[in-house]
C-alpha cells in the first residue's frame, strides 16, 4: 500500500525576480518498505520534492498523502506532529547540533516528542547500531569524522521510529569508501523494512534502491 502519494504537486517559489516553479505536477506513489532514489540534473527539483514529502514545505498546488492522510486537511500543528512522529531526516552537511555531544543529538528528537529523556535505551542501541561507541558517544560534532557524523544522523533520524527515512545527498560530503559504510547502514534499514526516499547524484550510491525516479524540470522524466 502507498505510504506517500503526490497527486499533480506544484511547487512556486515567488521571488522579487519572478516566480520560480520548481515542481510542474508531480504524480507518484511509494509504497510501504520500498527503497527509492531521485536522480536528476542540479535545480530539477529533487531537493523541493524530498522537501514536500517531508513536510518542510506545503505543495503551491495537489495533494500529497503521507500514511492515506491528506496534509491539505491538516493544520500546521498536525503536521509539525506527523514530521516529528512519521519522517526522519538526513542531509548531505549531517546537520548535527555543534553544542550537543552525539548522545544528545541523538536524544534530542526523543525528547521534543516524548517531553523527557530517554530511559528506555533506545537511544544507545541505535548508536551502537551505526557503530558509534559510547567513548565516541561522549563527543561533540566537531570532534568526529564525516562519516562518524552521518552516523550519527542516521541514528537521530531514527530515534521516533519513522514510517519514512528521507535521505538528501547522504553520501555527497564523504570519501567513497565512507559513502559504501554509510550506504550498507541504509541498505540493511531497508531490508528491515523501512522506506526510504533518496535524493542522489551518484549513480552508484542508487544502485541500492528498489526503483530510481529521474526528475528533469520538475517533472518525472
Ligand atoms: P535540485 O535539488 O534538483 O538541485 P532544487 O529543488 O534545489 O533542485 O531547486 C529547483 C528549482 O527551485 C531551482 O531553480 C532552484 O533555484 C529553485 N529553488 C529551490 N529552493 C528555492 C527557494 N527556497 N526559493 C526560491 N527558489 C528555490
Ligand atoms: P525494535 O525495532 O523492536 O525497536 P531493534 O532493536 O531491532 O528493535 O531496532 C531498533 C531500531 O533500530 C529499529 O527502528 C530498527 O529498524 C533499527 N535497527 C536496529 N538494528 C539495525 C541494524 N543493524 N540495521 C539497521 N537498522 C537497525
Amino acid at each position: 500500500s502507498p505510504v506517500i502519494e503526490l497527486d499533480d504537486v506544484k511547487k512556486i517559489y515567488p521571488l522579487p525576480s519572478g516566480d520560480v516553479t520548481a515542481l510542474r505536477g508531480i504524480s507518484l506513489r511509494i509504497d510501504e518498505g520500498e527503497f527509492v532514489a531521485i536522480m536528476g540534473p542540479s535545480g530539477s527539483g529533487k531537493s523541493t520534492l524530498l522537501n514536500q514529502i517531508g513536510c518542510l514545505d506545503r505543495p503551491t498546488s495537489g495533494d500529497l498523502f503521507l500514511a492515506g492522510k491528506n496534509t491539505r486537511e491538516m493544520d500546521d500543528r498536525e503536521l509539525t506532529s506527523l514530521r516529528l512522529t512519521s519522517i526522519g531526516y538526513i542531509f548531505q552537511k549531517f546537520n548535527l547540533i555543534p553544542l550537543l555531544s552525539a548522545y544528545e543529538n541523538v536524544e534530542y528528537p526523543y525528547i521534543m516528542k516524548h517531553r523527557k529523556n530517554d530511559d528506555t535505551g533506545r537511544v544507545r542501541d541505535l548508536l551502537a547500531m551505526v557503530g558509534i561507541d559510547e567513548n565516541l558517544s561522549a563527543h561533540k560534532p566537531n570532534e568526529l569524522s564525516g562519516g562518524q557524523q552521518q552516523r550519527i544522523a542516521i541514528a537521530r533520524a531514527l530515534v521516533n521510529d519513522p514510517a519514512i527515512l528521507l535521505c538528501d545527498e547522504p553520501t555527497g560530503n564523504l570519501d567513497s569508501q565512507t559513502s559504501l559504510q554509510i550506504m550498507e547502514i541504509l541498505g540493511d534499514l531497508h531490508h528491515r523494512g523501512r522506506t526510504i526516499v533518496m535524493v542522489t547524484h551518484n549513480p552508484e550510491t542508487a544502485e541500492y534502491a528498489d526503483r530510481t525516479i529521474t526528475i528533469r524540470d520538475g517533472m518525472v522524466a
